[in-house]
């Protein structure tokens, strides 16, 4: 495996069957590591069908992790829906430190990245325009230009405590 890719599955806060068939691993809003149907490995060939669909155009040798959530929230006026939490979010960065040691995946830009930032790299997948994650709830202050980068030094904070 060569990469994490991080995403909200703007749902509620628990996976749902769809959910589950499209990423390894889910977070719900406590801080639990739901697992999906598919093994990470699953997603080193992608032509046999048989496995987690997370993102367009660069699903092979990539891990998807989701936040359960985001559903009817509003960015605007930081309320509604289910926004991602506090405890979920540093359970996700925790859980992708050791995700990252277990699979030897460097913590850096072009292995551990947002679907955001896939799509921003890519523009001609269909991941190209995906707002998973422009904004984390928890912490408002953290622009979208710097969510994927707050996201990693808070993966490197945990990993370096496994
Ligand atoms: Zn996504």
């Amino acid at each position: 495996m060569e990469k994490i890719i991080i995403h909200w599955t703007a749902g509620a806060y628990t996976p749902n069957s769809v959910d589950l068939k499209h990423y390894h691993y889910l977070i719900d809003k406590n801080g639990r590591i739901n697992n999906g149907i598919f093994k990470p490995e699953d997603n080193e060939n992608c032509y046999d069908g048989k496995y987690a669909a997370h993102t367009g155009g660069g699903n092979t040798g990539a891990i998807g992790i989701a936040m359960c959530g985001m559903y009817g929230y509003s960015s605007a006026n930081n309320r509604g829906g289910y926004p991602l939490t506090k405890i979920q979010c540093e359970a996700l960065f925790s859980f992708a430190a050791s995700i990252a040691k277990k699979y030897s995946i460097p913590i850096d830009a072009n292995h551990i990245m947002t679907h955001y930032e896939f799509g921003l790299k890519n523009p001609k997948t269909t991941s190209a325009g995906k707002i998973d994650i422009v904004y984390l709830p928890p912490y408002p202050e953290i622009k979208t230009q710097e969510v994927g980068n707050f996201i990693r030094n808070k993966i490197k904070w945990y990993y370096n405590k496994l």
